[in-house]
């Protein structure tokens, strides 16, 4: 057994958080105590394509404890079908150097290199988990059964928001359950329910990352939880005064510049049995985008936002420019939210 942590709080500081850590044990045995006492029970395993192409694979898992032969096998998926048991051989030869295979099937002889080896003596498995202390991105809990495919077996999570969160995974544990609940198609499932944007949102038994037009209402979809959508009705936001798009300087407490547009927008929110509610709100854009945080993909820069605007603003003579400092002092929030640090010059 190996275990280390990785502390994600390094890569995305945030004052609010004060664990973000990953904490892994890989070479874990699995204990198998049924396949140890009676042997394994060799099924075909693998999976089909769902859009009706050549993409199949077979290959050779315990039915009981889902531990795979070393190597799983090549099989032919005209021969196999999922789920059958398996009779063919096995070669307690393998595994055998890459060279070694090279040379065989390069002289034509296939030495069984397609056949399932042998089933590992001590089979690992791993466990990972990352754990969050103060602020999280998420509120909700769920898990997920993995596919025949899946790196991660079993997951699961518990988000609370401003509290923190929960994400374990195994890898290679919980086979079993993998096996008896979602043994066939490279779909994981899930089931999950959360809560964001005023709604809430589930999942049971869905597939993971892909929603079908058949699949039953109940399996996937989202609420509105606001009490006052249900007793006041549902919020309409319009726009019912602009002013024009005008050039304005962001002057930020580090010394740059950047050159913006601003606008002033008078919205108007309302519910069918609520009261009327109006406020000006700043919309602004830059084009050559104003740096916010440090991150690998999304990149580091703001191209604009929208926030609600102080009363009068737009009644003042020079309101382009007050609104500017306003989004200088936003884009300073927004600095400290993501522990912005300034790139090297
Ligand atoms: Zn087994």
């Amino acid at each position: 057994m190996h275990t280390f942590t990785v502390d994600y709080s390094k890569d995305r500081p945030d004052p609010r958080t004060w664990v973000n850590r990953g904490y892994f044990a890989h070479s874990l045995p699995r204990l198998i105590p049924l396949c140890q006492l009676f042997g394994h029970k060799p099924v075909v395993d693998g999976y089909d394509s769902n859009y009706g192409t050549r993409d199949r694979a077979r290959w050779v898992a315990c039915d009981r404890c889902g531990v795979r032969p070393e190597p799983q096998g090549v099989l032919d998926a005209d021969t196999w079908q999922l789920g059958q048991p398996y009779t063919g051989p096995f070669n307690p030869g393998q595994p055998m150097s890459p060279t070694v295979r090279k040379q065989l099937a390069a002289r034509g002889h296939d030495a069984g290199i397609r056949q399932p080896g042998a089933w590992p003596a001590r089979p690992e498995g791993a466990i990972g988990c990352q754990l969050v202390i103060g602020r999280s991105p998420t509120l909700g809990f769920g898990f997920k059964v993995g596919n025949a495919g899946s790196e991660h077996v079993l997951s699961a999570h518990i988000g609370l928001g401003p509290l923190g969160a929960l994400y374990v995974h195994t890898e290679c544990f919980g086979t079993f359950l993998q096996r008896r609940l979602n043994p066939t198609g490279f779909h994981s499932r899930v089931v999950d329910l959360s809560f964001h944007h005023g709604r809430v949102w589930w999942s049971l038994w869905a597939r993971r990352n892909e929603h079908r037009a058949k699949d039953p209402r109940w399996m996937s979809g989202n609420a509105n939880i606001n009490p006052a959508h249900y007793l006041l009705g549902p919020r309409t936001n319009t726009v019912l005064d602009r002013t024009e798009k005008t050039p304005a300087t962001v002057h930020l407490l580090d010394g740059t510049q950047h050159a913006v547009t601003v606008r002033m927008e008078k919205w108007q929110q309302c519910r069918p049995r609520g009261r009327r509610k109006t406020f000006w709100a700043v919309d602004w854009d830059c084009p050559t985008g104003i740096p916010i945080r440090n991150h690998a993909w999304k990149g580091y820069e703001t191209y604009g936002g929208h926030f609600p605007a102080p009363d009068g603003l737009t009644d003042a003579d020079g309101w382009a420019e007050e609104a500017a400092r306003l989004v200088a002092e936003s884009c300073m929030r927004s600095r400290d939210r993501y522990g912005y640090r300034a790139p090297a010059a």
